[in-house]
C-alpha cells in the first residue's frame, strides 16, 4: 500500500491496525557511466514498494533529494544543506504524527544521508523531550535501516561482485534500479575496468579523484536479473525488520 496512492479515508482505516510507515530516503545525484541520478531514492523506493505490495505494509512518498554536496561537480545532481534536511524531515515526522502515526521507518539508500538522518532524528526526539506538555503525547519511534544494511543483502552482494561491488555506482544499487526500470538499462564500457578508492571531501576534490563518479566499482556488471534477486531478498528481510520495529518492544 503506498499513502500517495491512497485516499484519506484509507488512511483512516489503515491507522486503525497499524501506526507504522516506511519512508523511503535517498539522494538524487551523479551515480557514473551507467547508473541513474536517481539510484539512491529509487533502490528503497523498489524495494518498499515491493514489500508493500507483498505485505499490505503502507509505504509513505520517497524523500528523494538527500546530502549529496560531493556529487555537485557532476550535472543534475540536486543537494539539501544538513540543516534544510533536518528541517524537512522534521516537518515530515509531525505532520505524520498529527495523523496518528507513531513508528516511523526511514529505509535509507544513500551513504552520505546517515549522519544527517540521525542528527534529524536527535532533533524531533529533542522537541519532545524538551517540551513539557509532550511527556503525555503517545510514544514515537523512529528508525534508519539502509538496504544493504538488511540481514543477508551485503553477503549477497560479495557474492554476486566478488570483484568490483566498490562503494558508489555499486552493480548491485544499479541492478536494482534495472530491475525496477528494465528500460533504463544501459551498455557503458568501463575505464578503468575498476574504478579507484579515495576519502570523499568536496565536489571539486571529487571530480579530481573520480572522474566518471564511481567509487571502487564495476557497475558494467549490473543487471535486471541480479536486481530482482536483490529486490526480492531485501523486501523479504524488509517485512521482518518493520514488524518487529512496530512491535511494542521495537
Ligand atoms: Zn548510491
Amino acid at each position: 500500500m503506498q499513502l500517495h496512492q491512497s485516499t484519506w479515508a484509507e488512511v483512516d482505516k489503515y491507522l486503525e491496525g497499524s501506526k507504522g510507515i516506511v519512508i523511503p530516503v535517498g539522494s538524487t545525484e551523479q551515480h557514473g557511466p551507467n547508473g541513474l541520478l536517481g539510484t539512491d531514492a529509487l533502490c528503497p523506493e523498489i524495494i518498499a514498494k515491493y514489500a508493500g505490495d507483498e505485505s499490505g505494509i503502507l509505504v509513505g512518498p520517497t524523500f528523494n533529494v538527500g546530502i549529496a554536496q560531493h556529487h555537485m561537480g557532476f550535472s543534475g545532481t540536486i543537494t539539501l544543506r544538513p540543516s534544510t534536511m533536518i528541517a524537512a524531515m522534521s516537518d515530515w515526522v509531525e505532520s505524520l504524527r498529527r495523523h496518528g502515526f507513531e513508528s516511523i521507518y526511514w529505509f535509507n539508500g544513500h551513504g552520505g544521508n546517515i549522519a544527517t538522518i540521525n542528527a534529524a532524528f536527535a532533533e524531533i526526539y529533542s522537541d519532545g523531550s524538551l517540551d513539557i506538555e509532550e511527556t503525555n503525547a503517545p510514544p514515537l519511534k523512529l528508525k534508519l535501516k539502509n538496504w544493504w544494511e538488511l540481514p543477508g543483502i551485503m553477503k549477497m552482494c560479495e557474492k554476486m561482485y566478488p570483484k568490483g561491488h566498490g562503494s558508489h555506482a555499486t552493480p548491485s544499487e544499479v541492478s536494482v534500479t534495472y530491475y525496477g526500470y528494465p528500460d533504463a538499462v544501459k551498455h557503458v564500457e568501463m575505464a578503468p575496468k575498476i574504478a579507484p578508492n579515495g576519502p570523499i571531501r568536496d565536489a571539486a576534490d571529487y571530480r579530481r579523484r573520480f572522474p566518471d563518479g564511481r567509487i571502487g566499482s564495476d557497475p558494467s556488471q549490473a543487471n535486471i536479473e541480479d536486481g530482482e534477486k536483490l529486490v526480492k531478498a531485501s523486501a523479504k528481510s524488509l517485512i521482518e525488520d518493520f514488524n518487529k520495529f512496530c512491535a511494542p518492544s521495537g
